[in-house]
């Protein structure tokens, strides 16, 4: 990942496919063009490197030339195209090649079309490395296309965010800034971590996600989720990974316009820990940290014990099966500490005082982050 100015930017096209795509186009273009000398006109600033390393694969004898327009101001293509330098040179009856690094919305094209409308040259021929079909917003043909892309800003290999990144070899996707602030809840059963998400959601703004809570969401509605889950919660076990993971990524795709996400409940693996990961990744987004309550066994089986006289659970009624929550926590879920602390996420907070006590010491970790 790269920082230019305020933004982040992914790696998304390597060099490689880059120099593919042009020799692809190169040939294409020679072969239609026969015998005739083209002239090659590429679009500054952007396609500077597109021209020069197209021209160097273009098989046969040809022209190079430039002009000059500017259209981006940030990461958003305005209306108000500049023409800063235009044609240099008569082009009457020539074979003219525009030369594109990228064809987004098409109004530097419209001015392209405008600039050319009066040349009369034999034949006008528009070649983008790169075009974004969801943007664009204009009926010109595109002659010759290298890669199509999704609606998402680009740099490198010549284009700019606001002056930055023309010079990487490759392309860098920006990252998106959704689910800002991503937390794991984490800690033994009985620790507290329900009733202070509560809290938590509301003062960040966060949705909170607790995979106990939808198991027993699925049971009440007899689904054939809650059916499987049934079997192992009532006992006090884990269900297995791969369930767990994909109901936990199905709830996290019903939020997508999240500011982030509490996990409460998940992960209680390393396969669930590294399935979250790969999950955030895929959202070009990341877990901020864990915070761990930590409160001593016993005061954790009185408390589920007390809890059970009233929350209908059949998993808190009985001291062997709140047991085994607990051994389950140790035996497969403690690890995790180790994941998150190697990453630098984990912060431990005393889950023994009072409701408010716990949350204004949860809140202190939130807000150094
Ligand atoms: P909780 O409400 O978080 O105490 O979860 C209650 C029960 O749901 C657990 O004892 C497990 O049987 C099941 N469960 C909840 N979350 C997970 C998870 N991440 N992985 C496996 N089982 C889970």
């Amino acid at each position: 990942m790269i920082k230019l100015h305020d933004k982040y930017f992914k790696p998304f096209i390597s060099a490689e496919e880059i120099d593919q795509a042009l020799t692809r186009m190169a040939i294409e273009i020679a072969n239609e063009v026969g015998d005739e000398i083209p002239v090659f006109v590429g679009i500054l600033n952007g396609s500077f490197m597109v021209v020069s390393d197209f021209v160097k694969k273009y098989p046969k004898p040809c022209e190079v030339t430039f002009i000059k327009l500017a259209s981006y101001e940030g990461v958003k293509s305005t209306e108000d195209i500049q023409r800063l330098i235009g044609l240099t040179q008569d082009l009457t009856g020539r074979t003219v090649v525009i030369l594109e690094d990228i064809i987004d919305t098409g109004n530097t094209l419209a001015e392209v079309h405008r600039i050319f409308r009066n040349e009369n040259v034999k034949s006008l021929k528009i070649a983008t490395l790169f075009y974004k079909p969801a943007a664009y917003k204009k009926d010109f043909k595109l002659h010759y296309v290298g890669i199509e892309i999704p609606n998402k800003f680009i740099v490198g290999y010549g284009l700019d965010y606001d002056g930055l990144g023309r010079n990487l070899p490759e392309i860098y996707q920006i990252k998106q800034t959704e689910y800002m602030t991503n937390l794991v809840l984490f800690g033994p059963p009985g620790a507290g971590k329900g009733t202070q998400a509560e809290f938590l959601k509301e003062k960040y703004n966060l949705v909170h996600i607790s995979t106990g809570d939808v198991f027993r969401y699925n049971i009440k509605n007899e689904t054939a989720l809650g059916v499987l889950a049934k079997s192992y919660m009532d006992k006090g076990e884990l269900v297995p990974d791969q369930v767990t993971i994909d109901m936990l990524e199905a709830e996290v795709e019903k939020n997508t316009d999240a500011n982030g996400f509490i996990f409460d409940g998940f992960p209680r693996t390393n396969a669930q820990a590294e399935a979250l990961d790969k999950l955030m990744t895929s959202k070009d987004s990341q877990i901020n940290a864990m915070i761990a309550l930590e409160v001593d066994d016993e005061i954790l089986v009185e408390r589920l014990l007390g809890r059970g006289k009233t929350s209908g659970r059949a998993d808190d009624a009985d001291e062997s099966i709140i047991r085994n929550r607990i051994t389950e926590y140790y035996n497969k879920t403690a690890v995790l500490k180790d994941y998150y602390s190697a990453q630098n996420k984990y912060h431990g907070v005393d889950g023994v005082g009072s409701i408010e006590d716990i949350t204004v010491r949860l809140s202190s970790v939130i807000d150094s982050l």
